[in-house]
């Protein structure tokens, strides 16, 4: 497996960060793995309670217009079925108006772009769950959050994630404390 894929995946595997340390432990600390984490569109450090992590994030994002002629550069799916796995309007009449394929002509083309196509849809909802401020909800959602993806958070959550004066888009790595 090409060495980008295996720090995503892993990293994915432990919830979206993983210790600086431990990272490069695990998938070598020579110049190759240092080179590939350093690449700020795919990966940011914090360092919650004096931890340095990574954190693994991307620049793709989804598609929420609900007419998109398909021109756009983000990702066809429906945001239910990547935070949950399932969609209850499969079940309605009329269906879900989103798509619920990864590997669809536009979705493969996109993921591609980005070197995601091998993700799975839990490992690409924890990544763009720290890279889209869209997805998070104001408020406490009413999906199950993957348990991981907050705990995460709340340990990287920064002092103005404590005291309630964080707006969503202030950094990657610490809005999500918005919702919890
Ligand atoms: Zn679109
Ligand atoms: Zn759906």
């Amino acid at each position: 497996m090409e060495l980008e894929l295996e720090i995503l995946k892993f990293i994915c595997a432990n919830q979206g960060s993983v210790n600086t340390e431990e990272l490069l432990c695990n998938l070598g600390s020579g110049d190759a793995t240092a080179d590939i984490i350093s690449n700020r569109e795919k990966f940011a450090f914090v360092c919650p309670f004096g931890q340095p992590k990574v954190v693994a994030r991307t620049c793709l994002r989804l598609c929420l217009s609900k007419d998109c002629p398909g021109t756009c550069t983000g990702l066809h799916l429906c945001k239910k079925f990547l935070l949950t796995g399932s969609c209850q309007f499969t079940r309605t009449r009329t269906g879900c108006r989103f798509s619920h394929c990864l590997d669809s002509f536009h979705n493969a083309a996109k993921l591609t772009e980005h070197g995601l196509e091998s993700l799975s849809r839990s490992e690409l909802c924890t990544l763009l769950l720290q890279s889209d401020t869209r997805l998070l909800p104001q408020v406490r959602p009413e999906v199950e959050w993957p348990s991981g993806v907050l705990a995460n958070h709340r340990t990287a959550g920064c002092q103005r994630a404590a005291n309630g004066t964080l707006t969503a888009g202030t950094a990657p790595f610490c809005f999500l404390n918005v919702i919890i």
